[in-house]
């Protein structure tokens, strides 16, 4: 089982006030949950796991837009920077591609892949077998054949999202797959589905920051993951 650093359902957080925290956000935010220097520093750790795993083959980081960006490219400078350092260097490219599952703060049922031939065609599998999975741009899935992919995603909470995009995926005969997620919430909605590598274990509520969204909002709260309270979220700087 992945290994992971546990948030406590009874964590407070941290102190806003503590925090170089946006203006225009400061309201709407109960507490900083997870800082940036502690996702660096997981990060960093789960770069050397994942190339110790999946290092001896080219390796094809799929970033699922937009909640993974900054987590994506973290996560891909500490690669690099393994590569640079090491002997042992690994091939690396980057593909990203959009999935709509989520409205307001309500997890849903729907995901759907939009844009391309074969990614259309995707879609209409798609919606047939689990409602509705967005999946937007990306180069065409097919191009995965054959090659070890990594796919990059911000947090997993019922785990359908991922559950569909993998059997998406299944279907263009990659050679190995393989999930990093940075959060995975401790819910009692989650199917039971596990990424490969885990950064963080949060309780659940809520949270913004670090590229993750409330309907786009708190994108630009660069630095942590936090809890809002007005949306009832927790902020991640
Ligand atoms: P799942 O299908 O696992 O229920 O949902 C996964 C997607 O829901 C994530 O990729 C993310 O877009 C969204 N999501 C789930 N929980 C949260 C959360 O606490 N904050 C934000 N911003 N998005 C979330």
């Amino acid at each position: 089982m992945a290994a992971y650093l546990e948030i406590a359902d009874d964590s407070k957080g941290h102190e806003l006030s503590l925090f170089c925290v946006p203006k225009h956000y400061e309201e709407d935010l109960d507490s900083v949950i997870i800082p940036n220097g502690l996702i660096k520093d997981r990060t960093e750790r789960l770069a050397r796991d994942i190339v110790r795993d999946m290092g001896g083959h080219h390796i094809v980081a799929l970033c699922v837009l937009k909640g993974g960006y900054k987590f994506f490219a973290d996560l891909m400078d500490y690669i690099k920077t393994l590569n640079q350092n090491s002997d042992k260097s690994v091939p690396l490219t980057v593909d990203f591609i959009r999935l709509k599952s989520y409205s307001n703060d309500q997890s849903t049922n729907c995901v759907k892949v939009i844009g391309g031939d074969e990614l259309s065609a995707l879609a209409g599998k798609n919606d047939q077998s689990t409602n509705c999975v967005k999946v937007i741009g990306g180069d065409e899935l097919s191009a995965l054949a054959g090659k070890n992919v990594l796919i990059v995603e911000d947090i997993v909470e019922t785990g359908k999202t991922m559950e569909t995009l993998l059997k998406l995926l299944n279907e263009c005969h990659p050679k190995m797959v393989k999930v990093v997620s940075l959060l995975v919430k401790r819910t009692p909605r989650s199917s039971g589905y596990r990424p490969d590598y885990i950064g963080f274990e949060v309780p659940d509520k809520f949270l913004v920051g670090y590229a993750l969204d409330y309907n786009e909002y708190f994108r630009d709260l660069s630095v942590s993951v936090s809890s809002c309270s007005v949306l009832f979220c927790s902020y991640l700087i």
